[in-house]
């Protein structure tokens, strides 16, 4: 068991805030400053150069791999951090698109976040015309599985409506097929346990700012199934993940494993703000998490539907098909949002009309919910959104 009180007093949140966008941004682990001013002071300040060997720098991306690892349901070894997620689905796919040539159909759906979209679109644009994107509805993913797809690159949890595939079923469908499989775990590592080893995936990526609260910016991570983790090649092939970056060789020459997928050099500070949260991601039972986690989903749908009949809940009702978020409709979502956040509770709306709360256990509790239910029961019934002050849409919404 998990104690989540526990896990709560070790987050920095701001007084009188209720935050349900840990989906998006995760809150400050109150070790992170301090483990981050340790890092800058008596590692960069103290050792130079010299942290590389003696703070274990170079061996950060693989070793900070396996504790997410366990959070994933990986392999030991299989993961490797670092770069971004775009950049992340960008070598996973140009991976897969080599491994099984001749085909050349990367398979998506509309609900995919759309920057693993852009990204698939470049990497065909530089393949070449035969190469294509198909992008089907999310629900139509299983039957487009077909003898012509190469890869499926599917986002496990939707980021609109927390709708979640089945990994399981749609990884068979595509083995079934001769296809291959990149899931991208931005909602789903940190929001309920994942089994990736155990359904067969062959690839994997996802952030650690939603969920993993490693901060703006955070390192992505990358995971390459055993099986293929020796012949499976990396486009961007930067010297980190060379066999021998210190040979300093003309040719470049992949590493042994999953350490292939490191591009340049990784971001140190940013690591040592994720080793401050995987701290406390270590003592954390991802049954528990889930259990928890759909407790207060529950909670917040039945109080939201009860006080608040003209938002229609977006996100599936059945606990197998959804992550850890909740979300509501309405035409007004942003301005709605706008003036529920500014009464303390923090969600995010996401066009066209979504209005979306993250549930993460290790930070919300049931009195954090009700004070939300509360909060946008009010605004509603009072039609506190309707006002300017909250009908300009700002840069980030
Ligand atoms: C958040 C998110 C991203 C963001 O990618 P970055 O390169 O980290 O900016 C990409 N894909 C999905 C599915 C996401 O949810």
């Amino acid at each position: 068991m998990t104690d989540f009180a526990a896990t709560k007093a070790m987050f920095h949140l701001p007084i009188g805030m209720v935050y349900l966008d840990g989906n998006s941004l995760g809150p400050l682990p109150k070790s992170a400053a301090e483990r981050v001013a340790r890092t800058i002071t008596a590692e960069w300040g103290d050792m130079l150069i010299l942290g590389w060997n003696k703070a274990g720098w170079m061996d950060k991306p693989m070793a900070v791999g396996n504790r997410i690892a366990r959070l994933i349901g990986a392999e030991p070894g299989s993961v490797a951090m670092g770069d971004t997620l775009s950049i992340k689905v960008y070598q996973a796919l140009a991976s897969a698109l080599e491994m099984n040539a001749p085909r050349k159909v990367i398979l998506s759906d509309s609900g995919n976040f759309p920057s693993d979209l852009y990204m698939a679109q470049g990497l065909c644009r530089t393949l070449g015309p035969q190469y294509q994107l198909k992008i089907v509805a999310p629900e139509d993913v299983l039957g487009a599985i077909d003898q012509t797809v190469a890869v499926t690159m599917i986002t496990e949890v939707d980021y609109r409506t927390g709708r979640k595939h089945d990994m399981a079923a749609i990884t068979a469908r595509a083995h079934a097929m001769g296809a291959l499989t990149i899931w991208d775990l931005a909602h789903s590592a940190g929001a309920f346990p994942v089994a990736l080893a155990a359904c067969g995936a062959d690839f994997a990526c996802g952030c650690t700012y939603k969920y993993l609260n490693s901060g703006p910016g955070g390192p992505a991570f990358i995971y390459v199934a055993p099986r293929h983790q020796d012949h499976a090649r990396s486009a961007l092939s930067g010297w980190q993940g060379h066999d021998a970056p210190f040979a300093f060789d003309l040719d470049y020459r992949p590493a042994a494993g999953a350490e292939r997928m490191r591009v340049g050099t990784p971001p140190i500070l940013q690591m040592a703000a994720l080793e401050a949260s995987l701290d406390i991601w270590d003592k954390v039972d991802m049954a528990a998490l889930r259990a928890a986690s759909l407790a207060l989903s529950d909670q917040f749908i039945a109080g939201v539907e009860a006080a608040c009949p003209t938002l229609t809940l977006a996100t599936p009702r059945a606990h197998d098909q959804r992550g850890s978020q909740v979300s509501f409709r309405h035409p007004e979502g942003y301005a709605i949002m706008q003036a529920v956040i500014a009464r303390g509770v923090i969600g995010d709306f996401r066009a066209p009309d979504i209005l979306r709360f993250g549930f993460t256990p290790l930070f919300v509790d049931a009195a954090d919910v009700a004070k939300a239910v509360a909060v946008l029961a009010e605004v509603m019934e009072g039609s506190l959104w309707d006002h300017p002050d909250y009908k300009t849409r700002k840069k980030v919404t």
